[in-house]
């Protein structure tokens, strides 16, 4: 086992004789994307698993972002947070916008509802915030200031499936959420998302805009692009939907089997879940110092194990594609979080072995 490099993650994969068999109805009809029955289906059953209306299915989280951007024809500011993945800040950039960037909360390493408005200005059009790690943002909060000032919500929710908050898919939050299906997600279809919208005209307008901008009728009537998934990967998804509430469950037990064991250790923080229920997909612990992180990061490494330094760095130091603009809690979160192994196939003995890696007494002399 030990020879064996652990990652910070696997993908969920269903049996492959069970995707196979989708795979033969692709062939059989010769239709591989354009809205086919298989991506039809996959929208049904993820809607129907997270008890939502709908579910687009698009090629990737990153265009999920765009197409919600377009859907709701932003032109100017849209504030965020520094502490997530650089598609965050891309999407917002190739739309044509302008991430201007609030600072996190320490604790539950979500935007800080209470720095929105100060970074309010004429030309502010949304606010993205993200479910970082599937933890939910204060959707209500942040709600009442998008109203106050008549902003739109879109809510970055690669992370989210299966969190929920007030018993409702946390995904139909904000005037759009746009999630990811890609192959390290919760639930995969190798490369793809989706945007989420209980409007039903920016339900339309969205599913337009992944086709190019065509209407039923197959006329052009606005600007779009190619969001489609294909028949390949939707096969995927359902057949990896299937496995869903037991990878769901599996990710709760070994969150908690990390954390009960963990949790004595002086130099750990952990991320807090305040509101709703999270879907527990990532395991990040927060070290003390820097320093500390990268000892336990190279004793783990030794053993063949790569936890990720997720996210790191916070994205608004990425200089050579924003301003760099100080955001002292998020920069100093980034340097001391480490994601352990989460995934499917993580073995409890694994589990153990990594555990005690980081619970070897000399850590504490650092
Ligand atoms: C994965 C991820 C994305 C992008 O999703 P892709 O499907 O890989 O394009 C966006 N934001 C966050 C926070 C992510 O983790």
């Amino acid at each position: 086992m030990e020879n064996n490099p652990i990652y910070v993650t696997q993908p969920s994969l269903a049996p492959l004789e069970e995707y196979v068999d989708l795979l033969k109805g692709v062939w059989d009809r010769g239709i591989l994307t354009h809205n086919g029955p298989l991506v039809q289906q996959l929208e049904k059953e993820i809607s129907k698993k997270l008890g939502m209306e709908n579910f687009i299915a698009v090629s990737n989280g990153t265009i999920a972002i765009q197409m919600a951007i377009k859907a709701l024809e932003l032109k100017g500011e849209i504030i965020t947070t520094p502490f997530t993945w650089v598609a965050t800040l891309s999407a917002i950039q190739w739309e044509g916008c302008v991430p201007v960037f609030c600072d996190i909360e320490p604790d539950t390493l979500s935007i800080d509802p209470l720095k929105i408005e100060e970074k309010i200005t004429e030309k502010t059009v949304a606010i993205m915030p993200v479910h970082v790690f599937g933890n939910p943002c204060d959707v209500e909060a942040i709600e009442k200031i998008a109203k106050k000032h008549q902003l739109k919500v879109i809510y970055d929710a690669a992370h989210a499936i299966g969190s929920t908050y007030k018993n409702k898919s946390l995904l139909e939050y904000g005037d759009i959420a746009a999630t990811s299906l890609h192959a390290t997600k919760l639930l995969n279809t190798a490369e793809g998302g989706g945007c989420i919208t209980t409007s039903s005209e920016l339900n339309e307008k969205l599913k337009r805009i992944r086709f190019f901008g065509h209407n039923d009728a197959k006329n052009i009537v606005e600007e779009g692009f190619n969001g489609k998934l294909t028949e390949v990967h939707a096969a995927l998804g359902i057949a990896n939907l299937k496995y869903y509430d037991e990878v769901l469950q599996d990710r709760k037990d070994k969150y908690f089997f990390y954390k009960n064991a963990l949790e004595k250790l002086p130099f750990l923080q952990f991320q807090t879940l305040k509101l709703g229920e999270p879907n527990y997909s990532y395991f990040p612990i927060i070290f003390d110092t820097e320093a500390r992180l990268l000892e336990v990061e190279s004793t783990l490494n030794k053993q063949k194990i790569y936890p990720r330094r997720y996210f790191y760095p916070a994205v608004n130091t990425l200089n050579n594609i924003v301003t760099y603009e100080p955001m002292p809690l998020a920069e100093d979160i980034a340097k001391r979080i480490l994601c352990l192994p989460l995934y499917w196939n993580l073995k409890k003995v694994e589990m153990h072995l990594i555990l005690d890696l980081i619970s070897k007494k000399e850590y504490n002399r650092v």
